[in-house]
């Protein structure tokens, strides 16, 4: 008996259809191979939407005056971070433009990222996220902790670039303009005590996965996001032109830096002229590339982060300023809150000042200052609406009554020491 090819998708003979493709393991006949042909296009179509918003005009990039102006509405402190910060974005902008300029083509001009070095909550990732809003660039922020390498349990790189191509409106030209945050990045240095069995253990797979990145480097993205798996359409992200400002709180560089300044820069002087020296010198303004390999970065990743921005740890008097004086300050946010209810609230400055204590004694920076202010808020904002109460004042006894329920006896003392 000789068997009849039929086609394998709809089931009829040869001499039913036009053609019939015969395979190996398999047959298709004309009329199927359309319907594929259909199936296919449809899904292409449906999967990138292709969206592309043209470069704005070179005269709307704000000039590093205007960038650092407007950093200054929301960021208190950290002049040298935000000049830095307001110069390299310009010139990263610029570089853009040159790119697309025939004009500029005879000089390459090479891009550079940005390294944020300062104590946590001192407004590393409110400087990136600021000079974004002020630029109009698709924002995101990664954590470098959570990304592996390729294969390894976390988050791909991929998902960092899929969640720019989304707040970037699905727009990949906009989102290859965008600013990428990357935070913790001191935690994935080869010292790192941080490291998990799960993932890369020595940090310097993940650098060097980042480092491809840094420098440019056409990333295949899962165009639906999550992670990758071979059925998958996928859009090509060039990373060419996205700013990536890394931050890190570098714990214990510190010493590196001074020890270098010691033996090194310092070293004409006698023993205590450089004792002295080197106490008033701030290290975080002295950091350099040899420092951050001291540290465990490896030497690539340094050589893409040419810019150091180094931020301060933030003194009470900041951590006051930053509780009134922004646009969007805690205080006036509170302010506004319970204004909708009709109820005034004034916070006393010497309240205010306890606060900043009791903040710069949890050693977090500004990120104590909301939790300490929800909770002494707690309390008027549960009554004061219902109650028709019209005004409300917050004093250092209030402060008070938030360190005995919050704080035990000995960082009370601690607190009050200071
Ligand atoms: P970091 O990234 O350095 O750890 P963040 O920028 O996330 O710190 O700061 C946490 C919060 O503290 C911010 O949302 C902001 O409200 C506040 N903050 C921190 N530093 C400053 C600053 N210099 N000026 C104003 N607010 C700040």
């Amino acid at each position: 008996m000789t068997l009849v090819p039929v086609c394998s998708f709809c089931g009829h003979k040869q001499k039913e259809v036009k053609r019939l493709i015969l395979g190996p393991t398999g047959n298709i006949c004309d009329s199927c191979v359309q319907v594929c042909q259909g199936v296919m296009t449809e899904g292409d179509a449906a999967e990138v939407p292709v969206k592309s918003e043209p470069l704005p005009d070179f005269s709307t990039l704000p000039k590093p005056v205007e960038l650092y102006a407007f950093l200054n509405q929301y960021v208190i402190g950290q002049d040298k971070a935000k000049r830095v910060l307001s110069v390299a974005a310009y010139n990263h902008y610029k570089r853009l433009y040159a790119h697309s300029d025939a004009a500029f083509s005879d000089v390459e001009l090479q891009k550079s990222n940005i390294l944020l070095v300062g104590p946590t909550g001192s407004g590393k990732t409110l400087l990136a996220q600021s000079l974004a809003r002020r630029l109009n660039v698709p924002f995101t922020i990664a954590d470098a902790t959570t990304l592996t390498e390729s294969g390894y349990v976390g988050e791909d790189v991929e998902s960092m670039l899929f969640r720019l191509y989304q707040v970037a409106g699905q727009d990949i030209a906009k989102a290859q303009r965008g600013i990428v945050f990357i935070d913790e990045i001191d935690k994935i240095s080869r010292k790192s005590e941080n490291a998990s069995i799960t993932r890369d253990v020595s940090g310097e797979g993940v650098q060097q996965a980042l480092l491809k990145m840094l420098e440019g480097t056409h990333v295949n993205v899962p165009a639906r996001g999550g992670r990758k798996n071979p059925q998958q359409e996928f859009m090509t992200i060039d990373t060419s032109q996205i700013l990536f400002i890394v931050g890190g709180a570098f714990h214990g560089i510190e010493d590196i830096v001074s020890h270098r300044l010691d033996s090194k820069t310092f070293g004409f002087l006698g023993k205590e002229e450089k004792k002295h020296v080197v106490a008033n010198v701030d290290p975080y303004a002295e950091i350099q590339a040899e420092d951050l390999q001291k540290f465990g970065l490896i030497p690539e990743l340094i050589g893409r982060l040419p810019v150091i921005a180094p931020l301060e740890a933030l003194d009470e008097a900041a951590l006051v300023q930053i509780l009134t004086v922004p646009k969007n300050a805690l205080v006036k946010q509170y302010q506004k809150l319970m204004a909708i209810d009709g109820v005034m609230v004034t916070f006393e400055l010497e309240a205010l000042l306890l606060v900043a204590k009791i903040a710069a004694a949890k050693k977090m920076g500004a990120r104590a200052l909301r939790s300490i202010l929800e909770s002494l808020m707690l309390g008027p904002m549960f009554d004061a609406p219902a109650a028709r109460v019209k005004e409300i004042v917050i004093n250092r006894a209030s402060v008070n009554a938030y360190m005995q329920d919050h704080l035990s006896y000995g960082q009370r003392e601690l607190v009050l020491r200071k």
